[in-house]
């Protein structure tokens, strides 16, 4: 691998989560598909996370984790593959903002990168809010700052989704 090559490699932070159809099968299904767009062996893994829904009050709890890896690919083919690995475990669209989903994969933080389409945003413009989001983050990476938004760290202490706890292993 060259130089150039190397330099362009990042930190990919994906926000997973499910409240339909046992969400850790989903979860585990999710991150089994995740594993083969890392071509490092570098993925880690959060803890699991169960938190209250955001929008429509009558749906299930989510099941959230953070899965990490290191990518070189541009953040559109990233969100495509993501995107096929949701319509592959049979999500469904729903004209719904926040309706209950088999699986939701989001890119939340892509190393230092700042990105902006119509299609994407990078940082995900409501981790800040999302403590399970910021949860997971800072489980795989302590100190992890997410650019344009803060140290996850000190967004913990503030944030507006904060509705959740953690999944104990048995
Ligand atoms: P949500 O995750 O907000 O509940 P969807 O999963 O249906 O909703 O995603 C809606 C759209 O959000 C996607 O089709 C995608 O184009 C867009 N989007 C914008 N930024 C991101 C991001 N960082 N990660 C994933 N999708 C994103
Ligand atoms: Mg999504």
């Amino acid at each position: 691998m060259t130089e150039e090559i190397k330099e362009n490699i990042k930190d990919l932070y994906i926000g997973v989560g499910s409240n339909l159809n046992e969400p850790f099968v989903q979860i585990e299904r999710a991150i089994e598909a995740l594993s083969h767009l890392d071509n490092f062996d570098s993925m880690k893994i959060s803890n699991f996370y169960e938190s209250a829904p955001m929008g429509p009050q009558n749906q299930n709890n989510y099941i959230n984790i953070v899965a990490m890896f290191k990518s070189g690919e541009s953040p559109e083919v990233i969100l495509s593959s993501l995107k096929d690995i949701e319509s592959s475990m049979g999500r469904v669209k729903s004209s719904t903002r926040w309706s209950e989903r088999i699986i939701d994969l989001d890119i939340i933080v892509y190393g230092d990168l700042t990105y902006e389409s119509d299609i994407l945003t990078i940082p995900h413009s409501n981790a800040y809010q999302r403590a399970f989001v910021l949860l997971p983050l800072i489980d795989i990476t302590p100190d992890i700052n997410i650019p344009n938004q803060g140290f996850a760290k000190d967004l913990i202490n503030n944030c507006l989704y904060n509705d959740i706890k953690k999944i104990e292993k048995k």
